[in-house]
């Protein structure tokens, strides 16, 4: 039986962990993977020159919603498509030794974030005695959050090319992008 993406078949896939951990899954998917794969030889550089920043959320296959293969981006993710001081780091490098000069942010409808508050730190803090060094990144507002994080971007010092980054709020009901206007 052929599957496609665990969005269109969720049932399926919740069938095919029940004889196993999901990394046991995972791990016989690559074994299957592996076998249909052939070296494609090329460089670890980006064929778009492009690197997109966004959410881990599930529900957004980046490849699939902008038409990417294999080779032609980096992909950045992390809770709410942020932009940390880790994302600047992935983001250097990205551009100064693998050659990428666009930068593509995106956040989400419905995103995870926006459900909690800083306040989370200070619940982590009650429950295991230590306060987090990190911010939350939580935001109410997923526009003006879309344009904080390509101001970050813009104005860090440690980036070569800062005249082509742009930010979307994906929609996880249509599929669609949204351009924030950076104003
Ligand atoms: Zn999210």
């Amino acid at each position: 039986m052929g599957m496609t993406t665990s969005a269109s078949v969720p049932t399926g896939s919740k069938a095919a962990i029940a004889g196993g951990t999901v990394t046991d899954r995972l791990v016989e998917a690559n074994e299957r993977y592996a076998d249909a794969f052939a070296d494609p030889g090329m460089d670890a550089r980006p064929v778009l020159h492009v690197a997109v920043v966004a959410c881990m959320d599930a529900r957004l296959d980046l490849h699939a919603a902008l038409g990417l293969e294999l080779g032609d981006c980096h992909t950045i993710r992390n809770a709410g498509g942020v932009v940390t001081d880790d994302v600047i780091r992935s983001l250097t490098i990205s551009q100064r030794k693998l050659g990428t000069r666009s930068i593509v942010l995106i956040h989400h409808t419905g995103c995870g974030l926006e459900a909690i508050t800083e306040d989370f730190r200070t619940e982590l803090e009650m429950e295991v005695g230590q306060r987090p060094a990190w911010a939350v990144e939580a935001f109410r507002d997923v526009d003006q959050d879309v344009r904080q994080s390509m101001q970050r971007v813009r104005t860090s010092p440690f980036l070569v090319h800062t005249d082509d980054v742009r930010g979307f709020v994906f929609d996880v009901k249509t599929g669609l992008l949204r351009e924030v206007d950076p104003a």
